[in-house]
């Protein structure tokens, strides 16, 4: 069984003294045997506090960037051994806005996917098409060679350590949001490739997250597509209680 994942991306908001009332105000709120993963992606510069603060409860801590190098001269990046060493569980990589803003491709998502399994980071691999794709009918090959261009070269067992998040590139913040069984066809399309390219065990175990423009509103129908394994959102995980109420839905 997969447990689904709710991961706050909260992308470039906050301070550190809101990041950190934030976790202190949810943390306690995660249900313990929580039946939802919860998450919150916040910027590198508070990460050591909030891994600190969410100490001992079931609220998780993930980089929403890394470097795919271990460390040498790269101004103004961060390692995967220094997250690691942070105490940061998980990592987003090849989020579209980093893809569209700066310059992410299959590859570097590729050698930034590798980078954090070696370093016992789980990844959550962001792929999704444009509006154009899909105006073009090309959602699927456009996430096919996404999803095989992330994966490539790893081992079963390593893909079964990742996550996937499906967020059509229209969809995020916009407030357009994917029908509930459009998103779930997309994530099954994502779960066979991880068939044909894996093996089906490999798909079966493989959480595929949905993203784009998830509220309260939307995340109980979502949740309840079968190939849908949680949501990663921006806009609505920014406020403690819209975040809980994502997470009480899974629950
Ligand atoms: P949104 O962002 O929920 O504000 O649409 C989702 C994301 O970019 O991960």
């Amino acid at each position: 069984m997969r447990k689904p994942i709710i991961a706050g991306n909260w992308k470039m908001n906050k301070t550190k003294s809101e990041a950190v009332s934030f976790v202190q105000e949810v943390k306690n709120s995660i249900p313990s045997a929580s039946k939802v993963e919860a998450i919150v992606c916040s910027p590198d510069l508070f990460l050591d506090a909030l891994v600190q603060e969410a100490q001992g409860t079931d609220l998780k801590i993930a980089a929403q960037n890394m470097h795919f190098e271990d460390n040498g001269a790269f101004t103004g990046e961060t390692s995967p051994a220094a997250l690691k060493d942070l105490g940061v569980e998980y990592v987003v990589i090849g989020h579209s806005e980093r893809r569209d803003m700066f310059g992410e491709t299959d590859e570097s998502v590729n050698k930034k996917v590798k980078a954090a399994l070696s370093h016992g980071l789980t990844p959550i691999i962001c792929v999704g098409e444009t509006l154009e794709e899909r105006e073009a009918n090309k959602t699927n090959d456009v996430v096919t060679t996404q999803v095989k261009g992330a994966l490539e070269g790893l081992s079963e067992s390593d893909v079964q350590k990742t996550v996937v998040a499906y967020e059509p590139v229209w969809a995020i913040g916009t407030g357009k949001t994917a029908s509930s069984e459009d998103a779930n066809e997309t994530c099954g399309v994502i779960r066979e490739v991880l068939s044909n390219t894996f093996s089906a065990d490999t798909a079966d175990a493989v959480q595929i997250q949905y993203g784009g423009s998830v509220k309260p509103a939307n995340i109980e129908d979502l949740l309840g597509q079968q190939d849908i394994d949680g949501a990663l959102v921006g806009g609505a995980s920014l406020e403690a209680d819209s975040f809980l109420k994502l997470v009480e839905a899974g629950n």
